[in-house]
């Protein structure tokens, strides 16, 4: 966990670990940023080093029996909590209350990560309330979040806000490089996630292959207007898209496609993503490019992505993008 941290956020690895020597780490943190910048990794490097036997200037050793027993996931004085289902219940939110209590009248440390915490229902939300008023001594609370608007005003006013910057793409091509990961395979993905395991995790998944191939083919009927793209959706798209999440990054790969494509439109090839499909793009620019057309899919695509989140059909919701894609 932690040489991913520290590519991603040595800057707030410093800021914490001069916190932590000023004695001056605060009770309860919120942090927001998406997917993959670190906010658990950090929370549990802040914890390691709360629980350190050997701390170094605000950082842990990471080799103290303390250490090895967070690196592991073992140490019962931390405690995290995910969602149950597809929400943090009032329940969840109540052992780790009495878990406060009972720290504070034993003396002893513990840290708790909430992870997902605008998942908090209102009352598990307002659970938490009486102990971001009155924090333990020894007591450390992390919630972790990707919009920080979703929590309640009450609970984010009383948190100390730090916000995580997404890892620059360079970095993340270099990161995924350095794992053995092909040129082509990390281009994508360091656009896809910034998160290491999860793009390991697709580099080696089969589907997501299948899915990334389906979605150029299905560009390159849509760049060519081809009435083909609309029948595709049916007879190959939709195998590939059975969940919805599966749809959606169907979509993301289609936005990339026609991102890459006015960049390179543009001859602004230093901002294409793709870099490997540029002689293929070459080719489909070959015939007549209307810009506004194109401007106007992106619309479309970007609007399928807002549909996905309600109960309209997939396959609907798919063929309605071929459908929009012509133009005179
Ligand atoms: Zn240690």
């Amino acid at each position: 966990m932690l040489t991913s941290l520290e590519q991603r956020q040595p800057d707030l690895m410093d800021r914490f670990a001069r916190t932590i020597v000023q004695r001056r780490l605060g009770h309860a943190y919120l942090f927001e940023g998406s997917r993959g910048t670190g906010k658990k990794d950090m929370a549990k490097w802040i914890a390691a080093t709360i629980f350190c036997e050997r701390p170094d200037a605000g950082r842990p050793c990471m080799d103290c029996r303390s250490c090895r027993r967070i690196a592991v996931g073992d140490l019962p004085d931390l405690t995290e909590i995910e969602p149950d289902g597809q929400s943090i219940k009032v329940d969840q939110v109540r052992e780790l209350k009495a878990e406060f209590s009972k720290s504070a009248v034993e003396g002893s440390k513990k840290v708790y990560i909430i992870d997902d915490a605008e998942k908090m229902t209102v009352n598990a939300a307002n659970s938490l309330l009486t102990f971001l008023e009155e924090p333990g001594e020894g007591t450390y609370l992390f919630l972790l979040t990707t919009v920080k608007e979703n929590i309640l005003p009450t609970i984010r006013s009383r948190c100390q806000i730090i916000h995580f910057q997404p890892l620059r793409r360079q970095a993340m091509i270099e990161l995924l490089l350095s794992e053995n990961i092909k040129i082509a395979d990390a281009e994508l993905l360091s656009a896809v996630t910034n998160d290491l395991a999860e793009a390991k995790e697709l580099e080696q998944d089969e589907s997501f292959q299948a899915l990334r191939n389906t979605t150029w083919r299905w560009f390159q009927y849509l760049i060519a207007q081809d009435p083909m793209a609309f029948l595709y959706v049916q007879m190959n798209i939709m195998e590939h898209v059975k969940e919805k999440s599966r749809a959606l990054f169907c979509l993301d790969l289609l936005l990339f496609h026609y991102r890459d494509f006015l960049y390179l439109n543009f001859g602004n090839e230093k901002a294409v993503i793709q870099k490997q499909l540029v002689p293929e793009y070459q080719k489909l620019i070959g015939k007549s490019i209307d810009v506004m057309a194109i401007t106007q899919q992106i619309e479309n695509i970007l609007q399928g992505k807002q549909a996905l989140g309600s109960n309209v059909q997939v396959q609907g919701i798919l063929e309605s993008i071929a459908i929009k894609n012509t133009w005179k």
